[in-house]
């Protein structure tokens, strides 16, 4: 992997150069819009000079053109009095006063000096410190690797197979050095660790302790014993768990996941709307080397799509736009449900108290004044989006097994019926019911189902792709929407989870048992609705039912 710095300084460059490019251009543009509005007074006229002088004042400064922001801004606030004063008198289409013109003229003149002006070098270098290594950082590759470490009784490989059920790959030690020499070789995401360490002896212990230290991976210990003591040495060797026989493996599996989950998380999705490309692109690029997914909108009457498209968990967004302002747009997004909680940063070169209070009220979140230093930028938007996932998952997640509730599914395969429509692309829907629950539920006890719930939908989330998209459909019902995929690759994906979920012990304390579940299967284009699909994958369920369940149909 090349240094992320280094690759953003080189986007900065890049950025800057065409953005160098452009500048005649810009200027030539005011110059002409103000040549025009000397010929024929028109506010039209007056406003369009206000929003390009305004751009300049934003972008300049960022790309580090800071006597061309600075001219820009004054130019800025003087057109901008002479509409304010226009707008409090209705004074329509008045010509301006000939100081006024005068007075433009100058400030013109000026900014066609400063920006042909040969570029300071110093500016160069102020792009350089922007962002740190620190949080540049992109997210290193993600293993499922978990290192098993058990010096005495043979149990481990039982326990190695357990856990290579919920897609977890092992490797087992019998002695510390090979586990250490292994580390060394490749570094797993946990460690778990079945030892006894003798009070007399506590090298093992220590030794864990400087592993955890200097390669930062999370351990699980288990033990025979529950007491403080015994506890007290674990902690000391830096467990993030403990765990006693005989072991409870779902737990075990959930502290996994947990452990695991920080390292997966999938990246912020921030949705960039500005109309100054340079601009939006220069954002883009910094939250991107900060590991986040991005997407641009440069106009903001098109952002329907990439909003319900891409998804966003934040929107990063520019307040003066042509046809429809920042603060406008925010207000129509947050008039539809489905956006009430997006956090909408603004970006803005408007410093007044009192716009940035009105932007607040129509449900922005945060109002950040350009130019921007990046790490501020990336700072702010990571938190935001990390605050708005947890939010959000509240709203569509079923709090049992975090995967997507009803509504949300329904409305997922809604749209990606419509988006497979569009791309000529296949995808399957799928339906799963858990076999004779309720005997479990009789035999077991309810809390024990609910464990069973949790189980296959872990199962369903490893075994799958990740853009699979998983929902609880009902109390022991669950749905997935294969995308791009077709029936006969969907009914092998769905069998070999199907083969898996029934060789899984089940725990409960009356003791071990097997649980399996029968499925459902319909493709797009052959059903060519969202409520087709539903329907089709709901008879082929019915039908594996039927055949003796612990099957998987595909609806014909
Ligand atoms: P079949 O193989 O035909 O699907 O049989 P079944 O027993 O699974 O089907 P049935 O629909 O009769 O029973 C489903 C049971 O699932 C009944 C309900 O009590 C139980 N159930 C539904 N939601 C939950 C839940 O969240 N937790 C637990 N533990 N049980 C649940
Ligand atoms: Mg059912
Ligand atoms: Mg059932």
């Amino acid at each position: 992997m090349s240094n992320p710095v280094e690759t953003l300084q080189a986007g900065l460059k890049a950025l800057r150069k065409v953005y160098l490019e452009r500048l005649p251009e810009k200027i030539e543009e005011i110059e002409k819009i103000w040549n025009s509005l000397q010929a024929n007074n028109n506010d039209e006229a007056l406003k369009a000079l206000h929003l390009v002088v305004h751009r300049l004042n934003g972008s300049g400064a960022t790309y580090g053109f800071k006597a061309l922001s600075d001219r820009a801004r004054i130019l800025e606030g003087y057109l901008n009095s002479i509409i304010e004063n226009k707008e409090n008198n209705s004074e329509n289409n008045n010509p301006l006063l000939s100081i006024q013109v005068a007075e433009i003229d100058n400030l013109v003149a000026q900014l066609r000096l400063v920006a042909f002006e040969p570029a300071p070098t110093e500016i160069v270098k102020d792009l350089v410190p922007l962002i740190s290594t620190q949080n540049s950082g992109l997210p290193e590759p993600v293993s499922k690797l978990v290192y098993l470490l058990e010096d005495e009784s043979n149990q481990v490989q039982d326990l190695a197979l357990q856990i290579e059920h919920f897609s977890y790959d092992t490797a087992t030690f019998a002695q510390l050095t090979d586990l250490v020499a292994a580390i060394e070789q490749t570094s797993p995401a946990a460690l778990i660790l079945h030892v006894k360490f003798s009070e007399d002896n506590l090298v093992g212990a220590k030794t864990i302790a400087e592993i955890q230290k200097s390669y930062g991976i999370p351990s699980i210990f288990i033990s025979e014993v529950g007491d403080l003591n015994a506890r007290l040495q674990a902690v000391r060797a830096g467990a993030k768990a403990y765990y006693t026989t005989p072991l409870d493996i779902n737990s075990l599996i959930d502290q996994l996941d947990t452990l695991i989950a920080d390292q997966t998380q999938e990246p912020y999705r921030i949705l960039i709307i500005d109309d100054e490309p340079t601009l939006a692109n220069l954002y883009a690029l910094a939250l991107q080397q900060a590991g986040m997914t991005t997407e641009i909108s440069n106009n903001p009457l098109r952002v329907m799509q990439p909003l319900s498209e891409f998804n966003p968990d934040l929107i990063l967004m520019d307040v003066y736009m042509p046809y429809c302002n920042g603060l406008e747009l925010a207000a129509v997004i947050r008039q539809q449900e489905a956006y009430v909680s997006i956090p909408i940063v603004f970006l803005s070169t408007e410093t007044s108290m009192d716009k940035q209070l009105a932007a607040m009220r129509l449900g922005g979140d945060d109002f950040l004044t350009k130019p921007i230093q990046l790490e501020h930028l990336i700072s702010s938007v990571n938190s935001r989006a990390q605050r708005s996932r947890i939010l959000r998952s509240f709203m569509t997640r079923d709090s049992l097994t975090g995967l997507l509730n009803h509504t949300k599914t329904k409305e997922y395969l809604d749209l990606e019926v419509a988006r497979a429509q569009r791309r000529q692309s296949p995808l399957v829907f799928a339906m799963l019911d858990i076999d004779h629950f309720k005997a479990v539920n009789d035999t077991y006890g309810h809390p024990t189902g609910d464990r069973v719930i949790k189980n296959l939908a872990r199962l369903l989330q490893q075994r799958l792709r990740k853009t699979d998209i998983i929902g609880r459909y009902g109390g022991e019902e669950f749905a997935v929407i294969l995308l791009d995929t077709d029936g006969s690759a969907a009914l092998q994906a769905l069998d070999r989870v199907r083969s898996h979920f029934a060789q899984i012990r089940q725990h409960s304390e009356n003791g071990e048992f097997s649980v399996s579940f029968s499925c459902g299967l319909a493709t797009f284009p052959n059903y060519s609705s969202a409520t087709a699909l539903n329907d089709a994958a709901d008879r082929a369920l019915y039908k594996a039912k039927r055949g003796g369940r612990n099957q998987v149909v595909l609806a014909t």
